[in-house]
């Protein structure tokens, strides 16, 4: 039953994925052939200006949707559509990684939890699935296996849940970054008023990605569930 409810969801979250993604790819192909009044550069200078942030240079990262903010290393990283360019789309990108650079400065703690968690998210992830398998190789093979077996998959599932937390934290720091853009966009001239719910739909559809990724991290953990709940019939 359960696993019936697994396919279910993972193809609902597959065609919301394919269908954010076209949205994704096409809002931003419409903004970028917008002009903006000034240049994703400019606007960045003037966000963290205003913001009364200083000592975070821009710097260019080729390739496209590569844009992000390192609070390590105090720079903002703009991609080959962004960097200096003069588009609805590219200061909509630049001014929602502004967003997160204020978010540093102003010491938001959603923001904080999920730097916290950024470095152990990926490993956890990968672990996780690990203890799991072994913990299902163990109530399969091993003579009376099945509490360990049952031991292990729910250590593999307290492990990704850090996962899952990173996931779920990450969600609402983005739709704040990207509100926080849009906010400064609307009360400055970068973009004529016009245009502003193009800039509006690229980061609505691009925020949209970080909730597909909440859904499918839902989903692993639920498949992990499952595959521990395989063990539990066995168990003496
Ligand atoms: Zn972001």
């Amino acid at each position: 039953m359960g696993g019936y409810w697994y396919y279910i969801l993972a193809l609902g979250i597959m065609i919301w994925s394919f269908v954010v993604q076209i949205t994704l790819q096409s809002k931003a192909k419409k903004g970028s052939t917008m002009p903006s009044n000034m240049t994703a550069n400019e606007v960045v200078e003037q966000m963290l200006r205003e913001h009364g942030i200083s000592g975070i240079t821009i710097c260019h990262k080729s390739g496209d949707l590569t844009d992000c903010y390192s609070p390590r290393e105090s720079k903002i990283y703009l991609s080959d559509t962004t960097y200096n360019q003069r588009t609805v789309t590219a200061v909509a990108v630049a001014a929602h990684e502004c967003g997160h650079a204020v978010q540093d400065h102003e010491g938001m703690m959603i923001y904080r939890v999920r730097q916290f968690l950024a470095p152990a998210a990926g490993i956890c992830s990968n672990v996780s699935v690990y203890i799991v398998m072994a913990g299902l190789v163990v109530a399969a093979i091993a003579e009376h296996g099945g509490d360990i077996g049952y031991f292990l998959c729910n250590l593999g599932i307290i492990v990704y849940l850090v996962t899952f937390l990173f996931y779920l934290v990450m969600l609402p720091v983005e739709r704040n970054a990207s509100s926080r853009a849009y906010k400064d966009m609307k009360n400055s001239n970068w973009v004529d008023e016009s245009d502003m719910k193009y800039a509006y739909k690229v980061l609505r559809a691009a925020g949209d990605t970080y909730a597909i990724s909440l859904a499918s991290s839902a989903l692993t953990l639920f498949r992990l569930v499952l595959l521990r709940n395989s063990v539990k019939g066995r168990r003496r």
